[in-house]
């Protein structure tokens, strides 16, 4: 290697290999947590429409404070809490390390977990602490967490509510005891609050160590790049001095406000991928030799035979069906594939290829062309 890399890049860095996204053209997507609902025609109509008076040769408002106001109006925040607007979380997730990254400092969430935690943790620096889940329902180890909590006083905790990549949501009162028992933030990472009823929302301000972080991009909108943090005003002031200026575009600031004045679209969106989790759910249930988890997520993990997940997974490619294979990524998930929840027909396709008999349809959206029957809502 050219000896001036060698010697000038991190060796952690050299180390890594960039983030990879699989080529997905011509396919099925059920593999990135997408929803796969898009906009009524009138409402793209009006939506155009905003978008034709914006100035593209003006900087975009630093604060977003409209965005904001729509945000705290559609998801109910508390008026005192704070609110800090990211590229999307995983921007988030990058400015809570800036800002918490010195020598010593750890960053500590369960595994298997969202990747971004550690990766991030890693680029700025922080030391990452695993604790595993339990074997069995991926639920806390509450005693290991603890024991780590008080061994390696990690000073940012993460925790995904539901998770990522498992879709089961952690004990409220196990989450509770973390909270009280750390000494560092914690951030209960809520990327698929759309699809669970539970929530920490409203309880920011009840501790002063913790945030919630959302993002708008399991809801509907992945392509705008948008997530928020919400939380007691002088933690966010602190993290706001690492956001770099006008970090949200004036498309992605018009866009989302717009969105976020018709959710009731995507509460419909939200409730019919929810009708059709349980529906897969129970069509791979019922497939021999298939194991699927039960979620509160846009996703189902699932366990298929031993040895035969990477099989399985180019099979469904060569079907037109892209999913996420993690057999590999971490001992508790040997021999799982993850299927995000699309539409009917695009479930009964995943169905069919994995051998099974698609559930009928039911209540959702209803099969068949989507911009139909959402002309219908
Ligand atoms: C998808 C995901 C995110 C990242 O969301 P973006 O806002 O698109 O960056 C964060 N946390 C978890 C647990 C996720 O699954």
């Amino acid at each position: 290697m050219n000896a001036r890399i060698e010697s000038l890049v991190r060796p952690e860095i050299r180390a890594l290999r960039a983030y990879q996204v699989p080529e997905s053209a011509g396919l099925i997507k059920l593999d990135a947590m997408e929803n796969p609902y898009t906009w009524p025609e009138a409402l793209q109509s009006e939506w155009l429409e905003t978008l034709r008076g914006l100035e593209l040769n003006r900087y975009p408002d630093p604060k977003g404070l409209v965005l904001q106001a729509a945000l705290r109006e559609a998801m109910a925040i508390p008026d005192e809490m704070g609110v800090l607007l990211g590229n999307g979380s995983d921007e988030l997730i990058q400015m809570l390390a800036l800002t918490l990254a010195q020598p010593g400092a750890k960053v500590l969430s369960v595994d298997p977990g969202f990747v971004m935690y550690r990766m991030i943790g890693l680029f700025a620096g922080m030391d990452y602490v695993g604790v595993p889940l339990q074997s069995e329902d991926f639920s806390l180890d509450l005693q290991a967490v603890l024991a780590a909590i008080e061994r390696e006083r990690p000073a940012l905790i993460y925790l995904a509510y539901p998770n990522n990549p498992t879709g089961n949501r952690f004990d409220a009162d196990d989450m509770v005891r973390i909270i009280e028992s750390a000494s560092g933030l914690v951030v209960v990472d809520e990327a698929y609050a759309p699809f669970t009823d539970a929530s920490f929302l409203g309880l920011v301000g009840d501790w002063n160590n913790l945030v919630v972080m959302r993002t708008l991009s399991k809801m509907g909108l992945a392509g705008l790049r948008l997530g928020y943090l919400v939380g007691p005003p002088a933690w966010l002031a602190e993290i706001d001095k690492v956001r770099l200026p006008y970090n949200i575009n004036v498309l992605t600031q018009v866009s989302a406000a717009f969105a976020l004045r018709h959710k009731a679209v995507f509460d419909a969106q939200a409730r019919a991928i929810r009708a059709e989790r349980s529906r897969l759910l129970e069509a791979l249930d019922s497939i021999p030799g298939l194991h699927p988890y039960p979620s509160e997520a846009n996703f189902i993990l699932t366990r298929v035979p031993a040895g035969r997940a990477g099989a399985i997974f180019a099979g469904l490619k060569q079907a037109g069906i892209l999913v996420k294979n993690l057999d590999g990524t971490h001992p508790l998930l040997a021999d799982c594939l993850r299927f995000t929840v699309g539409t009917p027909d695009e479930n009964a396709a995943l169905v069919r290829a994995l051998g099974g008999t698609p559930a009928r349809d039911g209540p959702g959206l209803g099969a068949g062309n989507k911009s139909a029957h959402f002309g219908a809502l």
